[in-house]
């Protein structure tokens, strides 16, 4: 649910948005149309009202030939498969995903899912959270590939109702929905937060006790604010103190200590981006 994306000067580092997804949740409601049974003889006919059944929505009526041009003409050219490895995977505006991904799920309340150790973690944290009477609410966590498209394509759609032309519409939507494939709600291993009482997705969380907490806590569950502030021309995205990934302990702990983003501590963070110093601990071998 990456609302903010930040364009950055192909020369930087692009953004950082993942996604792994897998199956599809969405759930589509079936009204059940009524039928006459054939056994029960009347009189007098009763009329059947005549509601159309809710078809489920096919992946092919979502991506369209149209949709699937639309985001290629929203990635960068020099864009490179995610890197899957495990819990560090990368999933950004340079490494990307093109579909679902295969992955177990599991539930963590109020229709979230994510992948088992980061769902377990999670919701240690939140429980933990509540001892202290600090309240966090997840409010989106996994996605599906499609769901993103959707989002993407819905988004689309109504900018153009909206007097748009599409190929301006398309741009607009890429600038308040993530590009599917960018998104690292894909990947189940990230929740966005708010707390019991501070519902907005905005600086504003900083200032309650619960993000405080879990910006000193996070990492002894292994998770990361992973936009933090200063980092957005390596991630490139804008700073989301809401956005938490889960990377395991000691990649967090590290990263927790060191005030570095995930870029930085996989050692993908760009080499020109500053002083040609290269960073990160270079946990995955780009070809760099
Ligand atoms: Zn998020």
């Amino acid at each position: 649910m990456k609302k903010y994306i930040r364009s950055v000067s192909s020369a930087l580092f692009l953004g950082i948005l993942l996604t792994l997804g897998m199956n599809r949740m969405e759930v589509y409601a079936t009204e059940p149309i009524p039928v006459a049974d054939p056994n029960v003889v009347t009189e007098v006919p009763v009329q059947q009202p005549t509601v159309p059944a809710a078809r489920p929505k096919r992946k092919e009526d979502i991506l369209t030939v149209q949709v699937k041009a639309d985001i290629e003409s929203m990635l960068k050219e020099d864009t490179q498969d995610a890197i899957m490895n495990g819990y560090l995977s990368l999933l950004n505006k340079d490494y990307i995903l093109h579909d679902e991904l295969e992955m177990d799920l599991v539930g963590i309340g109020n229709g979230h899912q994510l992948e088992p150790l980061a769902a377990e973690k999670i919701t240690q944290l939140v429980k933990d959270a509540q001892k202290e009477r600090l309240y966090i609410n997840i409010t989106s966590s996994y996605r599906t590939y499609l769901k993103q498209v959707e989002l993407f394509k819905n988004k689309i759609e109504r900018l153009e109702k909206e007097g748009y032309t599409h190929e301006e519409a398309v741009k607009e939507a890429a600038t308040v929905v993530a590009v599917p494939g960018t998104s690292e709600h894909h990947l189940g291993l990230t929740v966005d937060f708010v707390t019991g009482r501070y519902k907005k997705l905005d600086e504003g969380i900083r200032n309650t006790n619960e993000y405080k907490w879990v910006e000193e806590h996070a990492w002894e569950y292994g998770y990361i604010i992973r936009y933090p502030q200063g980092k957005s021309d390596i991630t490139g995205i804008i700073t989301e103190p809401w956005h938490l990934r889960y990377v395991g302990i000691p990649a967090a702990k590290l990263i927790h200590d060191r005030g570095i983003c995930l870029e930085e501590f996989l050692g993908v963070a760009y080499d020109d981006q500053k002083d040609g110093v290269s960073y990160g601990a270079g946990w995955i071998n780009t070809g760099r």
